[in-house]
């Protein structure tokens, strides 16, 4: 088997692997970018995903203030 060095962890790794089985590093370079644009991705969606939560929270809130102070309940 021939082997290298992983760049991030130097532990001994297959020629032609693609992931660090070490330290789980991505050793191609469109699999790395790939993989981190996925993950920013998914983050993006998460923020997004609590800030529309709060916005309706928000909303609600001001709809009940609202109707507290048309109709005195
Ligand atoms: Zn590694």
């Amino acid at each position: 088997m021939i082997t290298k060095n992983c760049p991030y962890c130097a532990e001994e790794i297959h020629i032609d692997a693609k992931k660090c089985k070490h330290c789980g590093e991505y050793l191609d370079d469109n699999l790395r970018k790939k993989n981190q644009e996925k993950e920013s991705k998914e983050q993006k969606i998460i923020v997004e995903q609590k800030r529309g939560g709060l916005m309706t929270f928000l909303i609600v809130l001001a709809i009940v203030a609202l109707l507290i102070v048309l109709f005195g309940v």
